[in-house]
C-alpha cells in the first residue's frame, strides 16, 4: 500500500506504453452497462476502474447504456443504473450515450463490410450454424451462402431490414475464417432479424446488431481509448479488433480484460439477484441482504467505504474471491470516527432507580464519539426509569460477569453508579423489572474519585426513548452449503438472514434523523435509518455491520 503513489495495475501499465509510444494522446474509458436489472458490486468495481483511470490521466469517462437487445431493457433501469453511478461518486458529465443511438452507424458498418467482401447474408438456422461452427479441436464448415455475391448480399440485407424476412430467416454474418482455433472468428452473426419494438428506437427497426459486433463500434464511435472489460471477453479480442480495423475507424480502441470481483458465498449474478426478487425471498433489488448498489445503500453502505473495498481488492488478471468480511471492515473503518455514538437498547428490561425522584429529568451532556471529539456532544435525557439491554442482568452470574446481578453495582455509560437492590419476574419466570438505587456523588464527568465498578452499560429513559424496530441482518447465503445447491443449482438459502426486533428503544434524539444516517449503537454496532420502511413515529433501523470482526487486514 505505501507504494500506491509509484506501484500501477497492469492496466495502467498498458496506458503508460500506449502514451508513451504515441498510440494514443489521451484517455477515454466507460461504462457500459445493459439496462436490464440493478448494478452490483461487481459494477462498482467496473464502474471505480474505469471513472479513475479517466480522473487518473486527465480523461474522460463516458456514460454509455449497452441498449443494443430490445428483449430484456428497460427506461426502469436506466435510472436505477444513473443513480446508483452517481451515488458511487463518478461523474459522467454530460457523456452520457446510449448505443441505440449508432443503429444507423452500425448499420452503415455493416453495408461497408459486404461491400468489402467480408459479410455475408446467410439462411442457415440457428441449430445448423451451431453444427457448421466446429469445436475447439475441429474446423468449422463454410456456410453454403458464404459466396454470395457484394449485390445479392447488399439486396438481402436490405431486405432484412425492411421486414422481408421472418426473425431467424437469415442473419448477416462476418466472413473471417471457418478454420480459425478462435471459435469467435469462425463467420460470427452481426446482425439478427429481430421483430422487436426498442424503448428507444420504437418499431424503427426489426434487425438488430450483436454485441460483439456492436460494442467496438460503440466504442470507437465515442472514441474511447481503452475498452476495459471483463475475462470473458478475452477470447472476443481478435474479433473486436478485426470489426474495428475493416470498418475503418481512425485511431481505434483496444480492449484489456481484467478479472471480475467475486464475494466468496455472496450471490451477485444479475440472473440470480433477479430470480430472488421475482420469487418475493427477498424485499425487492434493495433488499438489504443483497449486493446490489441499491441494497448496499440501503443496508447503510457509504460511497466512501465502498471506494476503498474497490481500492483493496486491487486489479487483476487472476480469478479469485474476495471475503465479505472485507467489505464490513471498511464500512466499520469509515463510520468508526465520522458518526455519533448513540445509544440504544434492542432486547429491553426495566430498570427503576428507587431513590430517583418520581416525575424528574435531568439532560445529561454526553460526548458524541469519545475518539474524535469534533463530533460533540448531546443533551440526554435521564430519570427514574431506563431501559436497559436484558443481557445486562443476571439473576445467577457467572464468574467474571461484571454487569447487573443482586448487590453488583456498575455504571449507566455517561450517567451515575447504581447498585441492583431487587429484581420482579413475571409468572412464567421472566426478569421484568431491575431495582436498582444510585449514587447522586457518582455522577459521570463530576470528577468522582470514590470507588471503582468494573461494569459500564447503556441505558435510555423510558419515557423519553423512541420505540422503533430493528433488523439484523446475516448472510442470504447458508455458508456451511456455499451459494448454489450442487444438484440443480438453486441457491442455498439462510433461513436466519433476517431477524426483526419490533420492541427496541432509542435515544429520543434519533427520532430527527434522516433516510439512511447511520449511527453506531454503543457495544452492539452499526446502524442506519431504512430509507423505505422507516418514519418519524415507526423507526426502522437496519444493522450495517456489527461492532467485532474476524477480519484481519494482512
Ligand atoms: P452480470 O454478470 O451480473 O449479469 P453483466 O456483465 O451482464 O453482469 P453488464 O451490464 O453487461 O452486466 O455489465 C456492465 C459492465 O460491468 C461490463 O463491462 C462488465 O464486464 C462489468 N461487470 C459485470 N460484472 C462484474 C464483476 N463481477 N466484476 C467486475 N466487473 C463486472
Ligand atoms: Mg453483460
Amino acid at each position: 500500500m505505501e507504494n500506491e503513489a509509484v506501484s500501477r495495475n497492469f492496466i495502467e501499465q498498458e496506458i503508460d506504453k500506449d502514451l508513451a509510444d504515441g498510440v494514443y494522446d489521451h484517455v477515454c474509458t466507460r461504462f457500459p452497462p445493459e439496462p436490464n436489472g440493478y448494478l452490483h458490486i461487481g459494477h462498482a468495481k467496473s464502474i471505480l476502474l474505469n471513472y479513475g483511470l479517466a480522473q487518473k490521466y486527465h480523461g474522460t469517462f463516458n456514460m454509455r447504456f449497452d441498449d443494443t437487445n430490445p428483449t430484456k431493457e428497460r427506461m426502469e433501469f436506466v435510472e436505477s443504473i444513473k443513480e446508483d453511478i452517481r451515488w458511487l461518486g463518478a461523474d459522467w458529465e454530460d457523456r452520457l450515450y446510449f448505443a441505440s443511438d449508432y443503429f444507423d452507424q452500425m448499420y452503415e458498418c455493416a453495408v461497408k463490410l459486404i461491400k468489402k467482401g467480408k459479410a455475408f447474408v446467410c439462411d442457415l438456422s440457428a441449430e445448423e450454424i451451431r453444427q457448421y461452427r466446429g469445436t475447439l479441436t475441429e474446423a468449422g464448415k463454410k456456410s453454403p451462402y458464404r459466396d454470395r455475391t457484394v449485390e445479392e448480399n447488399l439486396a438481402l440485407f436490405e431486405g432484412m431490414r425492411k421486414g422481408l424476412y421472418q426473425d431467424g430467416e437469415k442473419v448477416l454474418r462476418a466472413k473471417i475464417d471457418m478454420a480459425s482455433p478462435n471459435i469467435n472468428m469462425r463467420d460470427p452473426v452481426i446482425y439478427r432479424v429481430a421483430h422487436m419494438a426498442h424503448h428507444n428506437t420504437g418499431d424503427k427497426w426489426c434487425i438488430y446488431p450483436m454485441y460483439d459486433f456492436a460494442h467496438p463500434i460503440e466504442d470507437a464511435i465515442e472514441g474511447v481509448t481503452h475498452s476495459i472489460c471483463t475475462l470473458e471477453f478475452e477470447d472476443h479480442r481478435p474479433l473486436y479488433d478485426w470489426v474495428v480495423q475493416e470498418c475503418e475507424f481512425d485511431n481505434p480502441p483496444r480492449q484489456i480484460e481484467f478479472a471480475k470481483l467475486y464475494l466468496t458465498n455472496v450471490v451477485t449474478g444479475k440472473r440470480y439477484i433477479k430470480k430472488l426478487v421475482e420469487e418475493g425471498t427477498v424485499d425487492g433489488w434493495d433488499d438489504p441482504r443483497l449486493v446490489s448498489i441499491a441494497a448496499l445503500r440501503r443496508r447503510g453502505f457509504t460511497p466512501e467505504s465502498i471506494r476503498k473495498f474497490i481500492d483493496m481488492c486491487g486489479v487483476s488478471k487472476a480469478q479469485s474471491s474476495v471475503d465479505y468480511a472485507m467489505l464490513e471492515y471498511c464500512i466499520r473503518e469509515d463510520l468508526k470516527m465520522k458518526r455519533p455514538r448513540m445509544m440504544a437498547v434492542l432486547h429491553p428490561i426495566r430498570l427503576i432507580i428507587d431513590n430517583y425522584p418520581e416525575g424528574e429529568v435531568e439532560y445529561l451532556d454526553v460526548p458524541n464519539n469519545l475518539e474524535n471529539e469534533a463530533l460533540g456532544t448531546r443533551k440526554v435525557p435521564f430519570c427514574r426509569e431506563l431501559y436497559i439491554e436484558r443481557e445486562d442482568f443476571l439473576e445467577n452470574p457467572p464468574k467474571k460477569y461484571f454487569r447487573l446481578f443482586p448487590g453488583n453495582e456498575v455504571r449507566l455509560m455517561s450517567a451515575y453508579f447504581v447498585k441492583c437492590e431487587s429484581f420482579v419476574k413475571d409468572e412464567a419466570g421472566n426478569v421484568t423489572e431491575v431495582h436498582c438505587t444510585y449514587d447522586p456523588e457518582t455522577k459521570s464527568g463530576s470528577g468522582f474519585a470514590g470507588r471503582k465498578v468494573k461494569g459500564t452499560i447503556h441505558w435510555v429513559a423510558a419515557p423519553y426513548a423512541k420505540k422503533a424496530q430493528v433488523r439484523l441482518y446475516e448472510n442470504l447465503v447458508d455458508e456451511e452449503k456455499g451459494v448454489y445447491n450442487k444438484e440443480d443449482g438453486s441457491l442455498n438459502l439462510n433461513p436466519n438472514s433476517l431477524t426483526v426486533l419490533k420492541e427496541c428503544y432509542v435515544e429520543p434524539e434519533l427520532g430527527e434523523a434522516k433516510a439512511c444516517d447511520s449511527f453506531q449503537f454503543v457495544r452492539t454496532g452499526y446502524f442506519c435509518i431504512d430509507a423505505k420502511d422507516s418514519a418519524k413515529d415507526s423507526l426502522v433501523f437496519n444493522r450495517i455491520v456489527s461492532l467485532k470482526s474476524s477480519f484481519k487486514l494482512s
